[in-house]
């Protein structure tokens, strides 16, 4: 059966806002997030040195993908795409730390990150939820490395070919692809997080993070 979606009446009902982003709060727990915040626009850290970071060293995923830079949204076109939305459902979910510090974290055949895949799945499906909600323009927005990585692995981006993303129901931007400071966010939400990489020993890390953002208005 599908989704029976609510009339849209282009008037937001203040209560029944707050009592929906709830539910879409419980809904990503419900979907294995260890945390989540709803925030306001003001707290969506945009910085172009976060973008900077992926030309320099340069992102393996870097333009292989159409939801990576150089494709989406710059960062200027993204500062005035956050100022329309009020909230945001900022949302964490612990990952043990092998899963992010591997030497072969980019080889799809020697290392699985189902943590990742679950935070793209969970962002979508809060994204869908509001949609049908009567919030058109909910946007979502996932954890790292890429959709590449994630979904499509070492099989060429389809989307980039001009044929349509492949996972066009559960790929989205990434928060750091669009200059999100993912860092400071978490930081800020009182949340512990680390600088993990390639060279990182996983018995020094308390653990990973997988962040998601889904903004709604
Ligand atoms: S086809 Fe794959 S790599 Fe391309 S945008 Fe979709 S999920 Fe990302």
């Amino acid at each position: 059966m599908g989704v029976r979606p609510r009339r849209f009446t282009g008037r937001r009902v203040p209560e029944l806002f707050r009592e929906d982003v709830g539910r879409y709060e419980s809904l990503a727990r419900e979907l294995g997030a260890t945390d989540v915040r709803q925030i306001g626009k003001g707290d969506v850290i945009l910085d172009e040195r976060v973008i900077a970071r992926c030309y320099s060293p340069r992102c393996c995923y870097y333009g292989t993908n159409l939801n990576c830079p150089p494709h989406g949204p710059g960062i200027e076109e993204m500062r005035r795409i956050v100022d329309r939305y009020d909230t945001g459902l900022f949302i964490k979910m612990k990952v043990p730390p092998e899963e992010q510090a591997d030497p072969d974290f980019d080889n799809p055949d020697k290392h699985k990150i189902p943590g990742a895949r679950k935070m793209f799945e969970i962002v979508a499906k809060i994204q869908s939820a509001a949609y049908y909600d009567g919030y058109p323009f909910a946007l979502g927005f996932g954890g790292g490395p890429s959709c590449k990585r994630v979904f499509c692995g070492k099989v060429e981006c389809s989307g980039i070919a001009g044929k349509g993303c492949r996972f066009h129901l559960k790929s989205n931007m990434t928060m750091h692809g669009v200059g999100m400071d993912v860092f400071s966010m978490a930081a800020r939400a009182g949340w512990e997080i680390y600088p993990i990489g390639k060279a990182s020993c996983p018995q020094d890390i308390p653990h990973g993070l997988e962040l998601g953002l889904v903004l709604v208005d």
